[in-house]
């Protein structure tokens, strides 16, 4: 999540896959934030997004006022959520700019809609229409069988995940999208070797959140 505002048109290089999904399992294991060249791009700040902030981001918490946040549902105390305004955009974004962005939470620190292209998984949310717009945009490299291989692994992931429609750890939930997306993403080195046949399956509808 960034700064300044830009027209959406056009295809967007998002990168060779290998490199990309491996990087990213590194930015939700907390290992280093996603570098997204977001270009100026503000949907994901400007769609109706609770911002999850953990006790531990002491940073970010100090430098957004105690009345936008609030306590975060069904996670222990000390996790808050910052809410949006009545157009859905953060309230730190102003003048079409994070206000904070040196000191932003580590949501928006890992946030990359490159999630939804890699791992084919649809926004079906109508207030995230942006950021569908701009997930359609990325289009990624696979130059070489490594890329390819992940790919596919990281689309059976999707799938496995689709047919188990629930995930324990999150209290026996159903999967939103986002969620489903960066799960399969964090778990697809299991379906390495799943081959090409896994890309041909339909896609199980992914569930969302009640
Ligand atoms: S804190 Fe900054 S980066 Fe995060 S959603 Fe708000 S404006 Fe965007």
């Amino acid at each position: 999540m960034t700064g300044s505002r830009r027209e959406d048109q056009g295809d967007l290089a998002a990168g060779d896959f290998s490199s990309w999904v491996i990087g990213m399992q590194g930015a939700i294991r907390g290992e280093h934030g996603a570098e997204v060249p977001c270009d100026g791009c503000t949907a994901c700040c400007t769609s109706s997004q609770f911002i999850h902030i953990g006790p531990d981001e002491t940073d970010a918490l100090s430098h957004i006022p105690a009345e936008l946040v609030f306590p975060a549902p069904r996670l222990p105390r000390g996790h808050v959520v910052l809410g949006y305004d009545e157009r859905g955009h953060c309230p730190m974004l102003i003048d079409g700019r994070c206000s904070i962005y040196e000191h932003r939470p580590r949501t928006c620190r890992t946030y990359d809609c490159r999630i939804f292209p890699a791992t084919a998984v649809e926004v079906d949310d109508g207030r995230k229409a942006q950021i569908a717009r701009q997930a359609r945009r990325w289009s990624f490299a696979l130059p070489t069988q490594a890329d390819r291989d992940r790919q596919h692994a990281v689309r059976a992931a999707v799938r496995f995940l689709g047919r188990r429609k629930t995930v324990e750890s999150d209290g026996g939930a159903a999967l939103s999208p986002p969620q489903l997306a960066v799960r399969a993403i964090e778990i697809h080195d299991a379906f390495l070797g799943s081959g090409e046949k896994a890309d041909r399956a339909p896609l199980v509808a992914h569930q969302r959140r009640r």
